[in-house]
């Protein structure tokens, strides 16, 4: 008979370790979040080989007092709540009260921190679990925890970590998403001894996008804003000529907290719909402001997920606001033909460190913390920091002297932000009141019309835009229930796949209210002997499968009404497909209609219909601009 043992703490903690700390980056995580909790303005996260050689997070917090720092390592204590039902008004990061007690199972960790309060700070040394050392130092205030080789006594765990490298990149990542959560945090990355990047904590968030992202990216970016009763959204949409192959660039954060959310993503995503082509996904950064009663955040170890009540109802809002967000905004994409321009701007922006909440000059005198912080690596401490790139030297060293406080040297509006800002409110180009400084130059290629407008050469594709056309007046008639259906004589007469046709009988009365008239013709084949009339003449019997198709393939989230028209839309864009020549006149009236729409710059199918060139551009292109 098998033995049933009672395992020691040090196992039931190394075991528990890893529903917490998987990788160097949820350490950074789990300390990161510490510090934001502990009211840091100011916090410098440092790795090494990717983070498994040694991890030091150092924030200018509250920090720890002396009798708390034993309590602070005990798995289930935290200072964050104290009993279950403060789980629904939960405003920190943590809660759980796991991750010191987690990475210190795991890892070799020393904690160095100070309250305002107390006149010496603590030096704290816990290895697997094991307390170590424990001695008064001097220290400035706030908390710096270091990390040091971590899952040392759990091999198999160790084995599974990637490269360095690989492990670096999740770290930036990770530290790139808290600092844009926290805009008024001063962040900064170091990784093998080189500043990575670092935010001011000025609070725009713009700005941090730039410094992270770069130009492209930060010049593309709308800022967003929308609020309903318990959501509140803000960030940043990006315009679709920033749209990524893959949902990495979807940044949510609710109630702070950096998440995933199929829910959201999805909302977000049928919102950027006619923006965005296949497989393409939005670049964008949304905090959620979410009423804590109508979300769970205790679903997921690392936090990483939560749960929202009444998702139909809240996937709706999202989407149609950010639809009309972007709606509301001029999207045509510039092209440029030469590159100066931009290049030129980037010049214009200089790297300003910011500081970190160790400065130098209490460093130097404080012989405690020199000898925990700097002694050579060979004796596993904390190696001598690598040389800095001048300009850092001098900002640093000055910080040293002037303030004592992180919050008073953070530089204020940078050049950064001045470059990287976004007209938002120009005139729209397309609207009825322009039109009649429009003038059609003529069409080339069989495709495009040239149209002159001010000091800019617009460029429309003529099928984009006819698709466009078509798109809108069905969907608008649809939404005024006012789609009319045409008889086909004789029905159409298709046949259906087991999962097709589950898929249509689940949804038959959405296809009747687009004007579909179906009925059963025997075994798995369907008569059509209607379909909507907007949409006669584009090869019905194809788009009325490809709905299927695309509806059997997807999970089709939102109220009735939203996946109404979701479907609708499906509907219009398989039929609109097909492309037709134009004469003048009618592309002169294409135009015409295009210039009434909400939305005149994509077709439904995301690419753009129209693009512009400026005077400019031009000019500089003959040289009669020399820049
Ligand atoms: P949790 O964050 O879930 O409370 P942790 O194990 O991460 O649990 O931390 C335990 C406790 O230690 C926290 O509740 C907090 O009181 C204290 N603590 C941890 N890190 C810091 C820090 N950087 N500054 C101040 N206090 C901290
Ligand atoms: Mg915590």
């Amino acid at each position: 008979m098998a033995v049933i043992n009672i395992l020691d703490h040090q196992t039931i903690d190394k075991i528990a370790a890893g529903e917490v700390v998987e990788r160097p980056a949820s350490v950074v995580k789990e300390l990161a979040e510490n510090a934001i909790d502990a009211g840091a303005d100011a916090v410098t996260v440092e790795i090494r080989d990717g983070g498994i050689s040694l991890i030091r997070v150092t924030d200018n917090g509250c920090g720890i007092e002396k009798g708390q720092i034993h309590n602070a390592f005990l798995r289930h204590a935290t200072s964050k709540i104290t009993s279950a039902e403060d789980l629904t008004e939960l405003v920190s990061l943590g809660f759980r009260g796991e991750a010191l007690a987690s990475i210190a199972a795991v890892s070799k960790v020393e904690l160095i921190s100070k309250t305002p309060e107390e006149l010496t700070g603590i030096r704290y040394v816990i290895e697997g679990g094991t307390e170590k050392e424990r001695e008064e130092i001097g220290a400035p205030e706030g908390t710096t925890v270091l990390v040091r080789s971590l899952f040392y006594n759990t091999p198999p765990r160790r084995k599974f970590l990637k490269q360095p490298q690989t492990e670096a990149s999740y770290v930036a990542e990770l530290t790139e998403h808290l600092a844009m959560s926290n805009p008024r945090v001063s962040f900064r990355f170091i990784a093998n001894g080189q500043t990575r990047f670092y935010t001011t904590g000025n609070g725009d968030l713009a700005e941090i996008v730039y410094r992270i992202y770069g130009r492209e990216i930060a010049d593309a970016l709308l800022p967003f804003q929308w609020q309903t009763d318990g959501i509140a959204i803000e960030g940043l949409l990006g315009r679709p000529v920033v749209n990524r192959a893959n949902r990495n660039y979807e940044i949510f954060y609710v109630n702070g907290r950096y998440i995933k959310s199929s829910l959201i993503s999805k909302a977000v995503e049928e919102g950027y719909r006619e923006y965005l082509m296949q497989h393409k996904f939005p670049f964008c950064i949304l905090h959620f402001g979410i009423d804590t009663k109508r979300i769970d955040v205790n679903v997921h170890p690392a936090k990483l997920e939560v749960r929202i009540a009444d998702g139909p109802a809240f996937y709706d809002a999202v989407q149609a606001a950010v639809r009309t967000a972007l709606s509301e905004t001029e999207m045509i994409p510039e092209i440029t033909l030469s590159q100066e321009k931009s290049q030129k701007a980037d010049e214009t922006v200089k790297e300003r460190p910011v500081p970190e909440p160790f400065e130098r000059r209490r460093l130097a005198k404080d012989s405690a913390d020199r000898a925990v912080l700097q002694q050579p690596e060979d004796g596993g401490r904390y190696p001598l920091p690598a040389p800095e790139p001048a300009e850092d030297r001098v900002m640093r060293e000055e910080y040293a002297y002037g303030a004592d406080s992180a919050a008073q040297a953070v530089p204020t509006q940078t050049k950064a932000a001045e470059t990287a800002q976004i007209e938002l409110f120009a005139d729209k180009i397309l609207s009825e009141q322009s039109r009649e400084r429009f003038k059609i130059i003529g069409q080339l290629f069989d495709t495009y019309w040239l149209v002159s407008f001010e000091d800019k050469l617009l460029i429309i594709d003529q099928h984009a835009a006819h698709e466009k056309v078509m798109y809108e007046r069905f969907m608008k008639r649809f939404r005024e229930h006012a789609v009319v259906s045409q008889t086909l004589n004789p029905p159409m007469i298709v046949t259906l796949s087991g999962r097709e046709r589950e898929c249509y009988l689940e949804h038959a009365e959405d296809f009747a209210a687009l004007g579909f008239t179906v009925e059963e013709f025997g075994g798995s084949e369907y008569a059509v002997r209607g379909v909507p009339m907007d949409l006669y003449g584009y090869g019905e019997k194809e788009f009325f499968r490809e709905i299927l198709e695309e509806l059997s393939g997807e999970t089709v989230t939102g109220t009735p009404e939203s996946i109404r028209i979701r479907i609708a839309t499906m509907a219009c864009k398989a039929a609109v497909k097909g492309n037709m020549r134009l004469t003048a006149e009618e592309a002169g009236r294409l135009i015409d209609e295009l210039l009434t729409l909400d939305n005149p710059y994509h077709c439904p199918h995301g690419r753009p219909t129209i693009v512009s060139m400026t005077k400019y551009e031009l000019e500089k292109k003959f040289k009669r601009i020399v820049t």
